[in-house]
């Protein structure tokens, strides 16, 4: 007879509901998860994982391209978009398969279906209705299509996973929105010789990055045309009309992609019918408990922090507090402020915590240090005297706690957690100051940005 009773039953298996399901099966509970399309989710299929894989190989191209500096020569260097395709899919198929076997090593029950959420402990999927204890959500997010004229049913237009499997790298790709996704896709293709337009509505791109920051990054990526301040129209086949201080101007494209954002996706599994708070994502308090009696919601459906690393701990947090009703003492509650952030363009930046342009809105007294990436002689003997780097701190003048951190140029996004620890730490800059770096690394800007802070 088939098992429809369940300790947990978790809804979505992205990085926020694999990983919930997972700790609960090695903690002894019987955990039902429920995936209509993928283990892995947005991450594993068309996120995070295959992004990184291609844009590794447009590193490796750019890298052998630069390598006469270095005294390598890689004249005539080509790359092979099929096989860069190939290799991405293995990348994707390995891990989605590893995940499945964390499920299984974990005791976990997985089936593949659409699930509806019917209210607290009831969930129905393939016409069986499943009951539990608790019902985790973790339905994700889905990419935003702007109602633009001429955007519906256009095959030149593309979503980011659309993008991911193009047959060939177009001649000239055009970018509407220059948020994270939008300006990794943008590196990517620029770095594989599409000519590249970004368009943005914001006057700077990365809005979560601090304004110097942004712009160096940007000025780094001479290779991509930004378009800033500028409002998108009307789309025709792939030439896009926007409008820049007043004028209206037409950009000539054979793919248009649109990176405008993500949506929580909340409709259509009967979050409203069961009466489940919604905003701008499911409500979530930090312990990632709903408004229903023992539902719970992690990751990108809460729309707080669209982020997969921000979805595992947000998923650890669900299970934590679920084994244990007093673990929120023990620390397992949501730091949304220490969540760090990384955009693997090239080249790459990565943040955490306060910036100095948030401090100034909120007309918040900071100290900030800023030192070039040169500081660290691997940087230099990796990228040269001019690669554009950097390291900025941002402390409180009062207690010198570093509020945050920020690192543009390579290892940045390998190098933030240790920034990371530092805020969830609530370290001073005197203790990070007695942190002993490994020399030569690129993470030692973190330290010299540490020292060039006046106390
Ligand atoms: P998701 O990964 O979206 O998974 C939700 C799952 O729920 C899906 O598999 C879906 O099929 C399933 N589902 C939904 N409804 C139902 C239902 N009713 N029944 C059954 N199953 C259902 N984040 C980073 O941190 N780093 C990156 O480098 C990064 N790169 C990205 C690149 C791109 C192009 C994109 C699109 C996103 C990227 N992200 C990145 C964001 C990251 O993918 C998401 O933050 C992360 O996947 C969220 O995890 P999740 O578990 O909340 O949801």
């Amino acid at each position: 007879m088939t098992q429809t009773h369940f300790d947990v039953i978790v809804l979505g298996a992205g990085p926020g509901g694999y990983l919930a399901a997972e700790r609960l099966g090695h903690a002894g509970k019987k955990v039902l998860l429920i995936e209509e399309i993928a283990l892995g989710g947005t991450c594993l299929n068309v996120g995070c994982i295959p992004t990184k894989t291609l844009l590794n190989g447009a590193k490796n191209y750019l890298h052998a391209k630069e390598a006469g500096q270095f005294g390598v020569d890689a004249t005539g260097v080509t790359y092979d978009w099929a096989r860069m395709q190939e290799w991405k899919n293995q990348v994707v198929a390995g891990l989605v398969g590893g995940v499945g076997a964390a499920e299984r090593k974990a005791g976990v029950k997985v089936i593949n279906a659409r699930g509806h959420f019917d209210g607290p402990g009831k969930v129905t999927a393939d016409g069986v209705t499943y009951t539990s204890d608790h019902v985790i959500i973790a339905t994700g997010s889905v990419p935003v299509m702007p109602p633009l004229p001429g955007a519906a049913d256009n095959p030149a237009v593309v979503d980011s996973t659309g993008i991911l499997s193009l047959d060939e790298v177009p001649s000239r790709l055009a970018v509407i929105g220059g948020g994270v996704i939008g300006v990794e896709f943008a590196s990517l293709f620029a770095t594989l010789g599409s000519e590249v337009t970004v368009i943005e509505m914001a006057p700077e791109i990365l809005p979560f990055m601090d304004d110097d920051m942004a712009a160096q990054l940007r000025g780094a990526m001479s290779n991509i045309t930004f378009e800033l301040g500028c409002k998108v129209e009307s789309l025709d086949g792939a030439s896009v009309t926007y409008s820049k201080d007043g004028e209206h101007k037409v950009l000539e494209a054979d793919v248009v992609l649109m990176a405008v954002g993500r949506r929580s996706a909340t409709t259509g599994w009967g979050a409203e019918e069961a009466g489940l708070e919604i905003n701008r994502g499911v409500v979530v308090d930090d312990r990632m408990r709903t408004n229903l009696p023992n539902v719970w919601a992690i990751g990108d459906v809460t729309g707080r922090s669209l982020l997969a690393h921000a979805a595992y701990r947000m998923g650890e947090i669900a299970a934590a507090n679920i084994l244990d009703p007093q673990a929120h003492r023990r620390g397992e509650v949501m730091r949304w402020h220490t969540v760090p952030w990384a955009v693997y363009c090239l080249p790459e930046a990565a943040g955490v915590g306060l910036t100095e342009s948030q401090a100034k809105k909120e007309g918040r007294d900071v100290l900030v240090a800023k030192v070039p990436a040169q500081m660290s002689g691997r940087f230099i003997a990796e990228n040269g005297f001019r690669a554009p780097g950097s390291a900025k701190i941002i402390v409180d003048p009062t207690t010198h706690q570093v509020l945050g951190v920020h690192v543009l140029g390579a290892y940045a996004a390998e190098m933030i957690w240790g920034a990371q620890a530092v805020l969830e730490m609530e370290l001073t800059v005197e203790d990070l100051r007695q942190v002993v770096f490994p020399h030569p690394t690129v993470s030692e800007v973190i330290r010299e940005a540490a020292w060039a802070v006046k106390l």
